[in-house]
């Protein structure tokens, strides 16, 4: 049932990063609709210590969450510590043990990622919530099998879930659409010429990793099952909603997917430190709405975003909060 809130208090992000590690646990609302991933264990992870992909987001993150009423609004999902075979039809063994050997700390903190990606799609597989949301790190977009970091990314936890659907789920056909900053080139290589994926993806072409041209289209059975639209400085939510609205609706509707994934990156909101986007809190909601409109038509509003980038603690909070009130609004 649909539900319109009056914003609640938001409270500064910044000052509640102290909160002691107790006040991460807890069961939130069973009875929610909507799941969420977020654990402890995800702050174990620092590329170092002045790097923007920090432990702080999450802390910022759920400092928010919980000013905001938004953990007792949501069903917590627990992580898988590992998220099992479809990591490997992912990423090569090289690559793995590469990763493990380079980065000790951080190869258990990446696999809970994928793991917690992967509990989240069987909770909304088995009903017991209709869409989730994993507040995870590192992200993984840009993790190829290069055997070490690529855009601070390890392991690609939404290719990992697209295949555990398919794999253990005999779902046909996914959606993954990305709305991060950046082009998720690891994404769009995994699946450039697979039919049973269609990758829809804005960002920026100038930025890291300098690829996400929209002459590519994908190859061979995959062609047209990868789309492209690269934005420039600048824009913002007319623009990326635009997007979303003239490509990504009509591409959906002829693929008519099982199951909706968002790599959802906030380093496109205004405000980024690494990106020039000009996207509101209130454009990544009607994002939001929009993709869960189109699980609605499609899939019984099976839906999953995942974390990727945003740099500004307090903004990729509010973007983040942003995207899950709506997420709750719609449960
Ligand atoms: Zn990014």
């Amino acid at each position: 049932m649909r539900r319109r809130r009056l914003l609640r208090g938001i409270g500064s992000a910044g000052l509640l990063l102290g909160l002691p590690g107790a006040l991460w646990s807890g069961a939130g609302n069973q009875e929610s609709k909507t799941g969420l991933v977020l654990d402890r264990r995800f702050l174990d992870h620092m590329i170092r210590p002045d790097h923007p992909e920090s432990p702080d987001r999450l802390r910022a993150m759920r400092a928010l969450f919980e000013a905001r009423g938004l953990l007792g609004d949501c069903r917590r999902i627990t992580p898988a510590d590992h998220p099992g075979d479809s990591l490997y039809a992912v990423h090569e063994e090289r690559h793995i043990e590469r990763i493990a050997a380079r980065y000790p700390g951080t190869h258990p903190v990446a696999l809970l990622a994928s793991g917690g990606a992967v509990a989240a799609a069987e909770a909304v597989m088995a009903g017991e919530v209709r869409h989730a949301f994993c507040a995870s790190r590192p992200p993984g977009h840009h993790a190829q099998n290069t055997g070490e970091e690529k855009g601070f990314c390890y392991y690609n936890h939404i290719a990992i879930v697209a295949r555990h659907l398919q794999r253990q789920h005999g779902l046909k056909r996914i959606l993954i659409a990305d709305w991060d900053y950046h082009h998720g080139d690891a994404t769009e290589a995994m699946f450039y010429d697979d039919p049973s994926v269609l990758f829809f993806s804005t960002h920026d072409v100038s930025a890291y990793p300098g690829t996400g041209h929209a002459s590519r289209r994908g190859e061979g059975d995959g062609e047209g099952f990868n789309i492209n639209v690269p934005l420039v400085c600048e824009d913002g939510d007319s623009e990326i909603m635009a997007a979303f609205e003239n490509r990504m609706l009509t591409a959906a509707d002829d693929f008519k997917p099982d199951f909706v994934l968002i790599s959802a990156g906030f380093d496109s909101r205004k405000d980024d430190p690494l990106g020039c986007f000009k996207v509101s809190d209130s454009g990544f909601a009607e994002l939001t709405a929009l993709m869960l409109d189109v699980a609605r038509r499609h899939c019984d509003g099976r839906l999953l975003s995942i974390l990727e980038g945003g740099y500004n603690l307090d903004g990729n909070a509010r973007a983040a909060a942003a995207h899950l009130e709506t997420l709750v609004e719609h449960a």
